[in-house]
């Protein structure tokens, strides 16, 4: 499980969804970054099995190109 990338979990407040992936913008290195919520941020529509709404973007109109774009849905990894 360690090395299974990009993945979603709760935070230990159960209120924040962590991501961690491995980001094509620092070389591959594994990015761990706790979601916002709220309006402007992510919502958790299910907590087990973890749901995340809207979709993840890494990098949406970047210079270097998009790094990643999908869901978490039912505990898993869904490429847009
Ligand atoms: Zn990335």
């Amino acid at each position: 499980m360690a090395d299974r990338y990009p993945r979603c979990w709760l935070a230990e407040d159960g209120e924040h969804v962590m991501f961690s992936h491995r980001c094509a913008q620092i070389g591959g290195e594994v990015l761990e970054t706790m979601l916002p919520n709220g309006p402007q941020g992510w919502t958790i529509q299910n907590r087990e099995p973890l749901t995340v709404s809207p979709s993840i973007h890494c990098n949406p109109g970047g210079t270097i190109g998009t790094c990643l774009h999908g869901w978490w849905r039912e505990g898993k990894w869904v490429t847009a």
